[in-house]
């Protein structure tokens, strides 16, 4: 296979920030690289916004919010935004192919995995712009009272100016699960992504415009968390913040908000375990287990990245389990097939493999990976990584990687397995598979998480809740409790 880091770099397109439907620079006029990781090389940069932007862009949304007393967004009709909805869904549908290919450049991602990303975020513009339009239907729904000389109906109203802090690792998709429902409930929007990923977000910013939804609607602020996210979460003047990120930067994003009392929503890392009992088919569940840990070159905040075999397979499982991983197919991942691409960033790449020795150093066996292969030069590329012989004491069982790298540990009974699998601070997702649907129901309900995938790991659609419990962050995305983060209930009580 080519070298990847022979390719010539390709520039990504040049965007300023997006402030009240116009493009500006910043004002302290700072820009960050955006480096191509398979490549190391730079291939542009974004604007680093600091509090002044962030000032700038929280007065054009909530000018925007109240604008005509809101009878041009926040008070339409959700049929009239759905329209703006479906429109930004087919124009990501047309130019599908080159947000993938701009996602593959910025952040690494194999193009096939970026493309279904696109036909996501389509998909979900498409679903929100439905529920905005239904939920016209449900407005003055009558409340039953025990007084017949009450009435009283709920309204459901746009929460206001939110900001939405995203990450890296599904940069249009995690920022996609936002923006449609807040749009379709009528927000005002501040999109803060990553600063390592930021560069299909600023895409969206121009499709968005190109679709007309009124300026100061839909902003984007590029740059820093400490520089920019914490100003945005922090404004006194945004009236929600929805957060998708690490525990560690939630935690403060929930102190930020505490001081004036803004509502939250945290969806935050995990540790997800997936359980293997001995009647399952082996190599279908071998599969599942390679999906789940190495999809998006294991950067899923939901990746089942802890293995629970039972005992009496563990052997013959590990076997297939490290030739197939040793054999995905990794490298550039422009490359239609490429399996496993680079990680995100120097930095990822360093911490990952430093987990990856202090496992080996704790007593963990490396059967494949651990390392960038040998045919590849450049490039924060880690093969796909399995260890074997982790207790649950070692860190690489406790501490979310967010890389392709997948801990096995062995449990003789259901007890044990469960016991195994809930003993983490973290509860996004948990997986189980087994032929035995009562043990798989029982397994289901015993797990500590928002997540349960049964004889599978990883499926998601946009109509079904996400989100985690413990340290992984509360709040629901998707579906209809994605559309109620960005709506308050009214009630309306007349005497008659
Ligand atoms: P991160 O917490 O470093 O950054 C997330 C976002 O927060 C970025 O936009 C960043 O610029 C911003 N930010 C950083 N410091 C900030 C601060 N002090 N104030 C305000 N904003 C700040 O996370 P990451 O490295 O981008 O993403 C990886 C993490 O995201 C992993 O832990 C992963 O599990 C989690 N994640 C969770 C989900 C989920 O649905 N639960 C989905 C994707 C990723």
């Amino acid at each position: 296979m080519a070298d990847a880091a022979a390719a010539a770099p390709i520039v990504v397109p040049q965007r300023q920030l997006f402030i009240d439907g116009n493009w500006r620079p910043p004002r302290k006029g700072a820009h960050i690289p955006v480096i191509n990781p398979a490549t190391e090389q730079i291939i542009g940069e974004i604007p680093g916004a600091t509090s002044e932007d962030v000032n700038d862009a929280v007065k054009a949304a909530k000018k925007a919010f109240l604008h005509n007393k809101g009878q041009h967004w926040s008070r339409a009709t959700g049929e009239a935004r759905g329209k703006y909805l479906r429109a930004i869904a087919d124009k990501v549908t047309e130019r599908k192919l080159w947000l993938a290919e701009l996602e593959t450049l910025d952040c690494g991602k194999p193009i096939d995995e970026a493309v279904w990303d696109m036909e996501d975020v389509a998909a979900c513009f498409e679903y929100y712009a439905g529920l905005a339009e239904k939920l016209d239907e449900i407005q003055y729904a009558p409340v039953e009272l025990p007084l017949q000389n009450y009435k009283s109906n709920i309204l459901k109203e746009p929460i206001g100016v939110v900001a939405l802090i995203t990450p890296w690792n599904y940069p249009l998709l995690m920022a996609t699960w936002k923006v449609a429902p807040a749009l379709a409930a009528g927000c005002a929007v501040i999109l803060k992504p990553s600063e390592l990923a930021s560069v299909t977000c600023l895409e969206l910013a121009s499709i968005i415009q190109e679709v007309g939804i009124p300026p100061g609607i839909f902003n984007v602020i590029t740059g820093f968390g400490p520089a920019a996210g914490a100003p945005l979460a922090a404004h006194e003047d945004v009236d929600k913040v929805a957060f998708t990120g690490s525990t560690k930067t939630g935690r403060s994003i929930m102190e930020m908000a505490a001081r004036i009392t803004k509502p939250v929503s945290l969806e935050l890392g995990g540790k997800s375990p997936l359980i293997v009992f001995d009647d399952a088919d082996i190599d279908t569940a071998v599969e599942w287990a390679m999906f789940g840990a190495f999809w998006t070159n294991g950067q899923i905040c939901a990746a089942t990245s802890r293995l629970l075999l039972q005992e009496n397979i563990a052997e013959k499982f590990l076997k297939k389990l490290a030739d197939w991983s040793a054999s995905i197919k990794i490298g550039n991942p422009l490359e239609k097939g490429c399996r496993l691409g680079p990680v995100v960033s120097e930095s990822q790449y360093t911490k990952i493999l430093k987990y990856i020795s202090t496992a080996q150093a704790e007593g963990a066996s490396l059967l494949c990976g651990g390392k960038r292969p040998d045919h590849l030069k450049k490039g924060y590329f880690v093969g796909a990584t399995v260890l074997s012989d982790v207790k649950p004491w070692m860190q690489i069982w406790k501490e979310e990687v967010f890389g392709p790298v997948l801990a096995v540990s062995t449990f003789k009974t259901e007890e044990e397995a469960l016991h195994l699998a809930n003993d983490s601070p973290y509860g996004l997702a948990g997986a189980v598979i087994s032929k035995d649907a009562d043990r798989c129901k029982r397994v289901s309900e015993g797990l500590q998480a928002g997540i349960v995938w049964i004889n599978c790991s990883q499926p998601t659609f946009c109509q079904t809740p996400w989100g985690g419990v413990k340290r992984s962050g509360f709040g629901r995305e998707l579906g209809e409790w994605g559309l109620e983060n960005y709506l308050s209930v009214k009630q309306l009580t007349r005497y008659i």
